[in-house]
């Protein structure tokens, strides 16, 4: 071992963000040689809401060695097919966002290649219709996907909605089973060492003073350590995406629970409904600067599904990143490093990313300004891609109702965003780095559903005889209704993976 290794890691702050990166140091590292110390406040709590999530999240349980049923079973949790889209491009549009794309390639070129060019020739069925995900997601079935490529049932992936303070319970039990060491205290000052200007220690509330090499700042938007402490400064993305309030509460669940999220589109921002196994998760996100929170609130609760099950929450939130994720020997980690809507669940995948590439880039005590710039790099590259797929949810926007959706219309884009959206409009193709968490078809279901397509499918998908393709198609959708019809009811599969064996 070096004798400048790593000793200590203080993690400040238990909810998703803290326990997350508690789980996965606990996995990589020997409690031998570094220790791991979380402290957190019961009095302050947690923000409790992030229910939803992508399919990263099947690895995070994978690499933690977490039994996928007993994870469900222990946070109420069920399965997510992909998100609908209401009321986005127009009112009245509706279309989904599957995890997975829209079939295998046909003789190499991309599928929606080949139903952009049927849909040229006047074919309306939506993009959609061959997308299994969305096929079992209507129906309300699920069923994990197989393995044999040769199957429908193989193109898609899943993740989970959860109730987020029963995982963080499960969190937690799985990382004191691991040596990690919980403290109960509130952190009220942070002492810097006065030569490096790097954390030495937090202090708590009682007085007590907690060391440690390594600070990972998992204390929310306020950003305990990485802002208050060592004032590392925020980007402030609201021009770009304004939303900045959410109003939030659960209901009754008012039949089985659907596996996929609902995002329906309002005047002033977008509801959300995600289903679990004891109730429903419900919150209005919206721009204060195009609404008030009466209005708000009042709009989200005539909309809720189900009886309330308390009283709606109010929340506000900074859309944009911490300047520096990683400023001296401080990791800024959930929200404290940053926080984007959740219009694509991407919040708990950018913890799992952030602490996995913690592990990829970790430190000594030689504190090599190299290393946390490399993580800087692309960890800042990660979230500007993400910035970038949640615009485009609003910038194509053909609503004219509301002032918000005028504004979105008219707004000025990243320029990266701007290279997207032309390109896909030559090309069909969308130009994508390694980092990004979002794949072309993901892309495609977001322009689709927009209405936008480009101006000319792929060229090589005229090898293929019109006839054949028509037919090849044809066939295609038939295979993914019949796999959906064949699929069992999610509530069903749930009661079985779930229940019997509680
Ligand atoms: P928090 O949950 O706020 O936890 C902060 C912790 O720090 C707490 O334990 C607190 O006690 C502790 N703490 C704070 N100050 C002190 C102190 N002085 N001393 C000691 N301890 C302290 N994400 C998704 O992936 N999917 C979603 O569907 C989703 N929906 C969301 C909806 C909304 C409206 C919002 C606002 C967020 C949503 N998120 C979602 C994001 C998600 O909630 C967070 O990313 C996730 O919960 C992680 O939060 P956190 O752990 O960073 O912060």
């Amino acid at each position: 071992m070096s004798d400048q290794a790593i000793r200590s890691i203080l993690i400040v702050g238990g909810g998703t963000a803290g326990w997350i990166s508690a789980a996965v140091l606990a996995r990589f590292l020997d409690p031998a040689r570094c220790t791991i110390t979380l402290i957190e406040s019961e009095e302050i709590g947690t923000i409790g809401v992030g229910e939803a999530t992508v399919p990263l999240m099947q690895h995070l349980n994978g690499l933690l060695g977490i039994d996928e049923r007993e994870f469900v079973r222990a946070t109420q949790g069920s399965f997510k097919l992909g998100i609908e889209f209401r009321d986005w491009g127009r009112i009245g549009d509706r279309f989904f966002h599957g995890f997975g794309d829209y079939g295998d390639a046909i003789e190499g070129v991309a599928p929606h290649q080949h139903w952009l060019k049927l849909r040229g020739e006047g074919d309306p069925t939506p993009i959609d219709a061959y997308s299994l995900p969305w096929a079992m997601a209507e129906r309300g079935r699920f069923a994990p996907p197989s393995s044999d490529p040769a199957k429908q049932q193989h193109y898609y992936r899943y993740a989970f909605h959860f109730d987020a303070l029963l995982y963080a319970r499960f969190l937690r039990n799985y990382c004191e089973q691991r040596g990690v060491r919980r403290i109960e205290g509130r952190v009220v000052d942070a002492a810097l060492d006065g030569e490096s200007g790097r954390i030495a220690a937090v202090i708590t509330a009682d007085g007590e003073r907690h060391a440690a090499d390594l600070f990972i700042d998992c204390s929310g938007f306020r950003g305990l350590l990485i802002e208050e402490a060592l004032g590392t400064g925020y980007e402030d993305w609201r021009h770009w995406l304004p939303c900045d309030s959410a109003v939030v509460a659960p209901s009754a669940l008012a039949g089985p629970p659907a596996p996929y999220t609902l995002s329906t589109a309002r005047e002033a921002g977008w509801q959300w409904r995600i289903p679990l196994q004891h109730r429903m998760g419900n919150g209005y996100v919206y721009a204060s600067g195009f609404t008030d929170d009466a209005r708000a609130r009042d709009l989200f609760t005539a909309n809720v599904e189900g009886a309330l099950l308390a009283d709606p929450r109010l929340l506000r939130f900074t859309t944009g990143r911490r300047k520096r994720f990683w400023n001296r020997n401080c990791v800024a980690i959930g929200l404290a490093g940053g926080f984007m809507e959740p219009l694509e669940s991407t919040s708990i995948q950018l913890i799992q990313t952030a602490i996995a590439r913690l592990i990829e880039y970790f430190p000594d005590r030689n504190w090599d300004p190299r290393v946390a710039e490399e993580y800087n790099r692309v960890t800042t590259s990660e979230f500007e891609r993400i910035r970038d797929f949640l615009i485009l949810h609003y910038c194509l926007t053909r609503r004219d109702d509301a002032p918000l959706w005028d504004h979105c219309r008219a707004m000025a884009l990243p320029d990266t965003l701007a290279h997207k959206i032309a390109t896909f409009r030559a090309t069909g193709r969308v130009p994508l780095l390694s980092e990004e968490s979002y794949q072309e078809p993901s892309w495609v279901a977001i322009f689709a559903g927009n209405g936008l397509l480009p101006d000319r499918y792929d060229p090589l998908v005229d090898r293929i005889d019109r006839d054949r393709l028509r037919a090849g198609l044809a066939h295609r959708r038939q295979q993914i209704a019949e796999a959906a019809e064949a699929t069992p009811p999610h509530g069903l599969f749930l009661n079985r993976c779930c229940r019997a064996e509680a």
